[in-house]
């Protein structure tokens, strides 16, 4: 029997409670904004008692579907005031589903200024008071965990940049293979540090694991949503040999890559730190060019990276990330780019947030542009000491931006606006300006059709068609988030016509439950009302879905074009 495992913080004291029939029906992203939608405060702050930080398994977490093992996190984010979800992989997600944990809330905060953990495992949950741990970076914890609780240990943490609750702090995920994946956006990990808890250790032994109502048919629809991963050009081919990566390219050809803070759309040396280059570089060096984040993902966009000697530098080494710190700040020595990945998992720093940060500091003089080697200083020395200016850093982009006067800062909502002109390509655009959860490409990543011409081809250079293709994608892209799935089961549910079918089928055998496609839009449709509901009573209005003004009047080249929506045409966003 599923249920939710309550912990107060406040009293230290932890709970275990049925599911409540509305929640029954709902996972991931749509149950941590359900929760967060009816025990938060809109207009709490964040880093208080009244917020509440959730973790839900998806759906389909736990079971054999392939690349189902995302766990959601949600709360009202610190770095943007509104509500937020970040899902990631790593082992937490199947071990929760496993133990039946459908969610886990965290509420209050302690009394006295001490740290704790919390441990899961088939009897419940427990919290513990921390004292070795505090202070120490996340490979080091993690490290210390396994040899104190055993290697197959699932794990929750936050580094110095959580505890010291900066907005930019993640909350990282062990993966099979012991490295990080997170929770980047949005300042969860801050949250996790304002409530005192170091780590969250997850053992599965003796877990019940997941019942499937209608084993027969999970299977046959498995073998089917498989096929179509595997038959589709970027699920099955592009991502697995070049990782997201593959994107520096296409995005520089398409004049769409963000270069020099949002300056121009294509960086000189893109072939320097291209997913070309970052694959041969990697087989160089006994690497390894594909790598799942979780068992069970069949796609295996991720990938490890070494350095010239062959030593382990960095894995889940993203598109975002390497854009960000490459063409945005301009450093173009890809081995830079890895070390400060690491880093920033090891400090717990969103990597997309703290790229985009970066590149502001540069305009703000801080460092000078392609200054790889001053981003691994301030990561360290600045960041991950806590010293002031690295709280400023941590911050985010829009700390940095107000503390230094700078004006071209990319946000909406606060939050960085990652790897995808949106002056190139418009419809990425409408996502960023329209999001619940602020400057978000994954929200609803129009570069599938803008670009990449997956779901048909709607042109990026021009308005027409993109708040419609936008509004579809979050629609579809809020339902996706629920059932534990990768995003990237994105690609073909779009272009083969057996794969959406197949995902329903495994949830409808999963539950023994009959859902339709129009269920599954309405899913989506119900999440990003009840996201919005939150921020419009959390303050926000239409006037915070904009674009910040300098896309309006710097053309971006090569082709030119400013952000040139206006407002009612973003507002027809939410017509629905
Ligand atoms: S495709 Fe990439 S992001 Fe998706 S589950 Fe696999 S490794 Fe993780």
């Amino acid at each position: 029997m599923d249920k939710i495992l309550r912990v107060n913080m406040t009293d230290l004291t932890t709970k275990i409670e049925s599911v409540p029939a509305e929640w029954a029906g709902h996972g991931g992203r749509g149950l941590t904004s359900t929760i967060v939608a009816a025990e938060v405060p809109p207009t709490c702050h964040p880093l208080g008692k009244l917020n509440k930080l959730v973790f839900a398994p998806g759906l389909l977490s736990g079971t054999p579907a392939a690349n189902s093992g995302r766990l959601s996190a949600g709360a009202k984010s610190p770095l943007t005031g509104t509500i937020k979800e970040s899902n990631a992989g790593g082992t937490a997600a199947q071990l929760l589903s496993r133990l039946g944990v459908k969610a886990l809330i965290i509420e209050g905060m302690p009394k006295e200024d001490k740290w704790y953990n919390l441990h899961i495992d088939k009897d419940g949950i427990a919290i513990n008071e921390e004292t070795e741990l505090v202070g120490m970076r996340n490979f080091a914890v993690i490290q210390a965990l396994e040899a104190r609780l055993g290697k197959k240990t699932g794990i929750l943490t936050i580094g110095p940049a959580g505890e010291l609750k900066m907005a930019a702090a993640n909350i990282s995920v062990k993966d099979p293979d012991s490295k990080i994946r997170s929770h980047g956006r949005g300042g969860l990990g801050a949250v996790m540090g304002s409530k005192k808890i170091k780590f969250i250790s997850i053992n599965g032994e003796g877990a019940p694991g997941v019942k499937v109502a209608d084993p027969d048919k999970f299977k046959l629809a498995a073998r089917t949503f498989a096929k179509a991963l595997l038959d589709h050009p970027v699920s099955g081919q592009a991502l697995p040999t070049y990782g997201t990566n593959v994107l520096v390219n296409i995005l520089n050809e398409a004049g769409g890559l963000p270069t020099r803070n949002f300056t121009t759309g294509q960086f000189a040396a893109h072939d320097k730190i291209s997913g070309e280059t970052m694959h041969d570089t990697i087989a160089a060096r006994g690497g390894k060019t594909k790598h799942g984040c979780h068992a069970g993902c069949i796609i295996q966009c991720s990938q490890v990276y070494n350095d010239k000697d062959g030593n382990y530098i960095t894995s889940g080494f993203e598109y975002e990330t390497i854009w960000g710190m490459g063409a945005d700040c301009c450093v173009e020595d890809l081995d830079d780019i890895a070390k400060a990945d690491s880093l920033m998992d090891d400090i717990g720093i969103d990597s997309i947030e703290g790229v985009v940060m970066f590149a502001v500091a540069m305009e703000a003089g801080i460092i000078p542009f392609g200054d790889g080697k001053g981003i691994l200083r301030l990561l360290d020395e600045e960041i991950g000491k806590g010293t002031p200016l690295g709280r400023i850093l941590g911050n985010g982009t829009a700390s940095v931006g107000k503390t230094y006067g700078v004006t071209r800062v990319p946000v909406v909502k606060n939050q960085g606006i990652p790897a995808y002109d949106p002056r190139t390509v418009k419809g990425i655009g409408i996502t960023y300006a329209t999001s619940t959860m602020g400057a978000d490409h994954t929200a609803g990543y129009t570069i599938a059709t803008n670009i990449l011409n997956v779901g048909g081809y709607v042109d990026p250079l021009k308005k027409d068609g993109q708040v419609e293709l936008s509004r579809n994608l979050q629609i579809a892209t809020a339902a996706v988030d629920s059932t534990g799935m990768c995003i990237f089961v994105a690609f073909p549910a779009l272009d083969i016509p057996e794969c959406l079918p197949a995902l329903i089928d495994m949830i409808n055998a999963r539950f023994g439950i009959a859902l339709t496609g129009d269920d599954v839009v309405n899913l989506g449709k119900y999440i990003l009302k009840t996201e919005r509901k939150f921020n419009i009573e959390a303050g926000f209005n239409a006037s915070h879905d904009r674009l910040p003004d300098f896309f309006n009047f710097e053309p971006c080249a090569p082709h030119n074009l400013v952000w040139d929506f206006s407002d009612a045409e973003i507002d027809e966003f939410w017509n629905f």
